[in-house]
């Protein structure tokens, strides 16, 4: 399944939802999961880390949907070529 597609079926299953819980607090519950990834890592939970990028993809995909961007495009509009800020492959920016 292709990144497009998936924000769509996110779309199929939860967009009345997401918009009538609206940006804020769907961007909290994206934050919210990031805390919950940190912690997995943390404590080396193998399970924990994939399920919580899952649900990190899923709120994203959520926020796109309510604030109608296509996350597929973005990421490749700014991804596809090379390292936007180098314009590299593979990146050579000093490391942050
Ligand atoms: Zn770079």
């Amino acid at each position: 399944m292709e990144l497009h597609t998936f924000q769509q079926l996110m779309k199929e299953l939860y967009f009345p939802r997401d918009v009538q819980r609206g940006v804020e607090k769907t961007f909290m519950w994206l934050t919210e999961e990031v805390g919950e990834l940190g912690r997995a890592i943390r404590t080396q939970d193998e399970e924990g880390i994939r399920e919580e990028m899952a649900d990190i993809l899923a709120w994203l995909c959520s926020l796109g949907n309510i604030l109608d961007v296509n996350i597929e495009e973005a990421a490749l509009g700014k991804y596809d070529e090379a390292c936007p800020r180098c314009g590299k492959i593979p990146c050579e920016c000093p490391l942050q």
